[in-house]
């Protein structure tokens, strides 16, 4: 099957990000939220992602102009109908999800595929409430997504190879580097990742190092870009935490238990850059 008009449920920070991607890479896009304003935000997010590109000279104006051109929004369902592929990139939170995909199965084509971008919900989980459990898979795209390289393509139990090839070709398709994963909760990179920002608070909890220098030892010791704490401030303590509790309930196995000074500062409102104050103040 050869794609040629992708889907987009929602239109937000990843949404449009998804679109944007799509649509400079010569895919027609039709994009859909709940609200007018929903979709004229995404859309003046992606023409300022596009100034930008043309401003560093990446791409021309005729560029900017071919790719918006390809971008359809609408608040009606029914106008993704024609698309052979449709991304679920809208709020997370499982029974808005399980409602719009039962909403998408009645209207796609029998042989269109339904992709998530799902950080934290099972891939086999929402594949078992549609009537295409093969054709179902998990597209996880990392934030701001035009910049970024990477798209973890995550099989549920029921995923098929064609499926999986076919979203594979499309990851690669929009310039991006796809990693293989099984379901699982955090696929790869949260999986490894919060638990290592996790740590670093037991690390300053156990008063072994300051802020500063166990960020500095990471950046320099690992050649991370950024220090655990100052990405957890990134962030927000208070979604690392929500991660971690999701694994310690998940696993049942007490590695994952969310360091009690991460607790702390969420309970006290240090929630990271969003309050102004987390690990560090702003
Ligand atoms: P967001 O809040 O920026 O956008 C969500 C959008 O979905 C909103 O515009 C909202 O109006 C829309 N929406 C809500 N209900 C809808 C419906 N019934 N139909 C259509 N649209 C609807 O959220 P986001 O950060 O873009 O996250 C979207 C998904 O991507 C979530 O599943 C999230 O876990 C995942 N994700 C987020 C990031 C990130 O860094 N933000 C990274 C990877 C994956």
């Amino acid at each position: 099957m050869s794609i040629d008009t992708i889907g987009i449920v929602g239109a937000g920070t990843m949404g449009n990000g998804i679109a944007q991607a799509c649509a400079t890479s010569g895919l027609n896009v039709v994009m859909i939220d709940v609200s007018d304003a929903a979709l004229a935000k995404g859309l003046a997010t992606i023409a300022g992602s596009l100034d930008r590109l043309i401003k560093k000279e990446k791409i021309t104006t005729a560029d900017k102009d071919a790719a918006l051109a390809r971008i359809r929004t609408s608040t009606r369902y029914d106008d993704l109908q024609g698309a052979q592929l449709v991304i679920e990139a809208a709020t997370e939170n499982l029974e808005l999800k399980l409602k719009i995909l039962r909403q998408l199965d009645g209207l796609l084509a029998p042989e269109a595929i339904v992709a998530t971008n799902t950080s934290s919900i099972s891939i086999t989980q929402l594949a078992a409430v549609t009537g295409r459990a093969d054709r179902f898979i998990g597209m996880h795209f990392f934030n701001p997504v035009p910049m970024m390289a990477l798209v973890e393509i995550i099989r549920g139990l029921q995923t098929s190879d064609t499926t999986h090839d076919a979203v594979r070709d499309l990851a690669l398709q929009l310039g991006k580097t796809p990693i293989t994963v099984k379901n699982s909760p955090g696929f790869v990179v949260n999986r490894i990742l919060v638990p290592m920002i996790n740590e670093a608070f037991f690390v300053l909890a156990e008063g072994l190092a300051s802020p500063e220098d166990i960020d500095a030892g990471m950046k320099l010791g690992c050649n991370h870009p950024i220090g655990p704490l100052a990405l957890a401030d990134m962030i927000g303590l208070d979604v690392c935490l929500a991660v971690m509790n999701v694994y310690f309930a998940e696993f049942n196995d007490s590695k994952y238990r969310p360091c009690p000074l991460l607790k702390e500062m969420v309970a006290a409102g240090y929630l990271g850059r969003k309050t102004g104050r987390g690990v560090y103040r702003y």
